[in-house]
């Protein structure tokens, strides 16, 4: 896993590399920016080229590890004795001792439920960890790093301590980390990712390098949708552009029938568009597409309708030509409905879905949120649309 295969993030590894060149990598960083962006990816890779036997320059003028040595193997697996990998994990069973390292403190479930996890993202640093019960990085893995800090290194090379999603570490944890921090070590740097910056203590960010990170332009994530995943484009395409920037949220959408849900969503709002008798049909419609559905997939089901609408603003008010219609597949029907609503306020419409994403992140009802969203968007449709209301036939642009 060295910078080669994490997407993008030429300007951050650009700055690494000559931090890497000079001798001048700091003592701490933050790496932040959106989920899913590869800050663990990033974290990873630097300390893998910090301790590689046998570094290369690349042509771009950054630094990269070989990817072969001993160092670089072991890395990969995250099983390397100068690196730490410190994640959020469940409480410990009730027999364990304060004094244990956090993973002794495990149950036999979670441990095992943990070894898998971390397998995972050794395999892919995109993936992200999730554990039952995982809420806060706790104290017993701050206890755990001073310790690991006192000790002298086994090995050559610089020791790392990569604290992912550190924003959840509880209060307890910071303070115990701060300290830690303050305190001065030779040959040892913190990495701390987040996408949440503003709930890390000033404290702790005052004393790391702080590394903001791009979310990921739309060709290369396609790429590598096509690359790793062996994505058609068309799917590529689809996948990214409801992931906005966001790799991680690719990969969550990508197991996912876009086709089927996407179908769904658009028959929903078509039953809210009919002329009379739409409310009964709407609810079966929609008790049936959001059936057995977390909040992740309403939101992509909200993005995918979004991004319907906004191909259907561009199909009557930006373009004749359909290049730009990102529902590549489905340009027909999208001409035909938007025919059907030449005067339709599609501005406020997508402003309204984005806050009806707010909602489902903020853990309103799913279902009354997505009810709603398809009230606003009737009466949004119909305002402008008289004469369809007296005269458009009820299988209205299908
Ligand atoms: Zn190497």
């Amino acid at each position: 896993m060295g910078f080669s295969n994490v997407i993008a993030q030429q300007r951050v590894k650009a700055m690494l590399s000559g931090a890497i060149k000079s001798g001048a990598i700091a003592h701490a960083y933050c790496f932040y920016g959106e989920e899913g962006i590869g800050k663990d990816a990033l974290a990873i890779s630097l300390a893998q080229i910090l301790n590689c036997n046998n570094p290369i320059s690349v042509s771009d003028g950054t630094v990269d590890s070989c990817g072969k040595c001993k160092n670089c193997l072991d890395i990969n697996r995250l099983e390397h004795p100068n690196l730490m990998f410190i994640t959020a994990l469940p409480a410990g069973k009730s027999t364990a001792k304060l004094e244990d390292s956090p993973l002794l403190q495990l149950s036999e479930e979670n441990l095992a439920l943990y070894k898998e996890e971390i397998s995972l993202k050794a395999e892919d640093p995109y993936h992200s960890i999730s554990l039952p019960n995982a809420q806060t990085i706790r104290i017993a893995s701050i206890r755990d790093i001073k310790k690991q800090v006192k000790m002298t290194a086994t090995q050559d090379g610089r020791r790392v301590f990569i604290l992912s999603q550190a924003e959840r570490m509880n209060m307890e944890a910071a303070n115990a980390f701060l300290k830690t921090l303050e305190e001065p070590h030779d040959n040892i740097t913190f990495i701390l990712t987040t996408s949440k910056k503003d709930a890390l203590p000033q404290t702790i960010l005052s004393r790391c390098q702080q590394v903001y990170c791009d979310i990921l332009p739309q060709t290369d994530l396609a790429h590598a949708l096509i690359d790793k995943h062996g994505m058609s484009i068309t799917e590529a395409q689809l996948i990214q552009a409801f992931a906005q920037g966001s790799y991680g949220r690719a990969l969550a959408f990508m197991n996912e029938d876009i086709q089927s849900m996407r179908s769904d969503i658009i028959d929903v709002l078509r039953s809210a568009l009919k002329r009379k008798h739409y409310r009964l049909d709407l609810m079966q419609q929609l008790e049936h597409a959001i059936a057995d559905k977390d909040r992740t997939k309403l939101e992509l089901m909200l993005r995918m309708l979004a991004l319907w609408l906004r191909d259907c603003h561009y199909a009557v008010n930006v373009s004749d030509s359909n290049d730009g219609i990102m529902n590549s597949d489905q340009v027909e029907s999208i001409r035909k409905f938007a025919s059907a609503f030449p005067n339709a306020d599609y501005h406020s419409i997508l402003e309204m879905i984005e806050s009806s994403i707010e909602q489902i992140r903020r853990n309103v009802n799913g279902s009354l949120v997505m009810f709603t969203t398809m009230m606003a968007c009737r009466e949004t449709f119909l305002l402008n649309t008289k004469e369809f209301i007296d005269h458009a036939p009820t299988d209205l642009s299908r």
